[in-house]
């Protein structure tokens, strides 16, 4: 038999697991890879054309021409 001083009738708090922490020298690397990714898209996209050319011809800006468009950069 158990000592009635132990008894309860709440219920017991079950421990909750801790969300899942992930250091920021983990995460740096990757969010200035993807960064650099992003602004090399954005450029193609947006700025690559005329005299901001990297590329001769307009290959480049035919291609990303529907999102040139999607993203309301200045077109034709
Ligand atoms: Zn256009």
């Amino acid at each position: 038999m158990s000592n009635p001083s132990t008894l309860t009738l709440a219920p017991q708090a079950t421990p909750v697991a801790k969300p899942l922490a992930i250091p920021l020298r983990a995460i740096l690397p990757w969010a200035l890879f993807s960064s650099l990714i992003f602004l090399l898209a954005l450029y193609f996209i947006g700025v690559e054309q005329g005299a901001l050319a990297i590329f001769n011809g307009t290959d480049v800006h035919e291609f990303v021409h529907d999102s040139r468009h999607l993203l309301s950069f200045p077109c034709h």
